[in-house]
């Protein structure tokens, strides 16, 4: 089959779904790669070098939606990219159909089939394809940068002729995939790094990677968040107050706060309040990672930086993975290349899409004319 990538449209997206590696990869499924010219070029990949692995370089979004049978992509279409499918075709993106309904009507009504790259289950045989964890990877790194960028001091302390410099305490809210990655750049460039989770299964995962697991004053130090299937549910009442009595103490001792909790189909719970900044030394920087869905932090404000009148920087960009697309573009082009490689059993050119594979299944949103989600839940794990 022919696949592709369409440069992305939305306004500062630098990634691309297609990379010179990957290209040869799917090439080795078979398969015949095409690009829109200009469509690496934000992360780093041009034209020549996806030319020099044999894949055809298109001018303009049109001839490439022409060109192939498989469309890869990493934002969700926009109305004219839409406009672009039909059956026969297939559409590979991120494309988060419960809260784009309208926009999954409209996939629908093209006959195309579309694969929702944040509808892969996250099962471990799936984790390969898992988009939305290398994305999340990429954005807890980057938020600790983001803030070292941010802040005036170094994360290590040392001990020069100058004088001694104390360490920078951060702390990190929520370690899920994206936490899990900001307490591994926090370690590593030295910081004192302290993590908090509803979920108490990570304790030991924080504790391994050298951050203090924040413990409450709660009965019998349990966290509760009662999990479900591995994510968060919202805390009671007592537990909230339990936990923003801790971060109250903690506030005046942080230098950095990295916020990443999230609850399913919610919007992010405020675990960070207007008191708790006021509270913290000039210079401190928070870095909202959920900010996407209204923030952690009462003050943040979506894709802006802020500066408070004590003085406290706090970052609200909802676009790290494209920060990094050299690197992000590399990941995301991996994860839709092992898509692929699900979708090409025979490794010869020919997609079968197999709506009796769980993940396959899982992650088909539009399929023969009609809307295939909310999948039904998948019998593996
Ligand atoms: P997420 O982005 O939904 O949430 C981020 C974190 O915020 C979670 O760890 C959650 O527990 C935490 N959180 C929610 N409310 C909080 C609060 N009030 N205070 C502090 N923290 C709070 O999570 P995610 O990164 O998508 O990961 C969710 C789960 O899925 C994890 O258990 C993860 O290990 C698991 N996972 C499994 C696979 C797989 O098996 N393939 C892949 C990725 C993730």
């Amino acid at each position: 089959m022919k696949i592709g990538a369409p440069k992305e449209i939305f306004e500062g997206e630098a990634r691309v779904a297609l990379t010179p590696d990957s290209a040869v990869q799917l090439q080795k499924l078979g398969h015949t790669c095409f690009v829109e010219a200009g469509a690496g070029h934000a992360a780093g990949f041009e034209d020549s070098a996806y030319a020099a692995v044999g894949v055809t370089v298109v001018e303009g979004a049109a001839a490439l939606f022409d060109a192939v049978d498989v469309v890869a992509k990493v934002r969700p279409p926009v109305d004219a990219e839409v406009a672009r499918l039909k059956a026969g075709k297939t559409l590979i993106s991120f494309f988060y159909p419960a809260q784009n309904k309208d926009l999954l009507e409209a996939a629908k009504a093209t006959g195309a089939n579309v694969i929702a790259m944040d509808m892969v289950p996250r099962i471990s045989r799936a984790q390969k394809m898992d988009a939305l964890s290398s994305m999340a990877n990429i954005s807890g790194y980057r938020a600790v940068i983001e803030a070292g960028n941010n802040f005036g001091r170094f994360f290590t302390g040392q001990v020069t002729a100058a004088g001694k410099v104390p360490p920078a305490k951060v702390l990190i809210v929520g370690a899920g995939v994206a936490g899990l990655a900001a307490i591994g750049a926090s370690t590593a460039l030295g910081a004192i790094t302290y993590a908090f989770d509803v979920r108490p299964e990570v304790a030991e995962q924080i504790e391994s990677m050298g951050a203090e697991f924040v413990y409450l004053d709660f009965e019998e130090q349990a966290q509760d968040g009662a999990a479900t299937g591995g994510y968060a549910a919202p805390s009671s009442p007592e537990f909230r107050e339990a936990q923003l009595k801790k971060f109250r103490e903690l506030a005046p001792e942080m230098d950095i706060v990295i916020t990443t909790a999230l609850i399913p189909g919610r919007d992010a719970p405020i675990l960070w309040t207007r008191d708790m900044v006021e509270a913290m030394k000039r210079g401190s920087v928070i870095v909202d990672l959920a900010a996407e869905r209204g923030g952690n932090c009462e003050l943040t404000k979506k894709d802006e930086k802020i500066v408070t009148p004590n003085g406290v920087t706090v970052i609200g960009y909802t676009d790290f993975p494209s920060r990094m697309a050299a690197q992000s573009s590399q990941l995301y082009a991996t994860n839709i290349r092992h898509m692929m490689t699900d979708l090409t059993p025979g490794k010869d050119g020919v997609v079968v899409h197999n709506m009796e594979d769980d993940v396959i299944r899982g992650a088909t949103v539009t399929f023969d004319g009609a809307i295939t989600f909310p999948p039904p839940p998948p019998k593996i794990a």
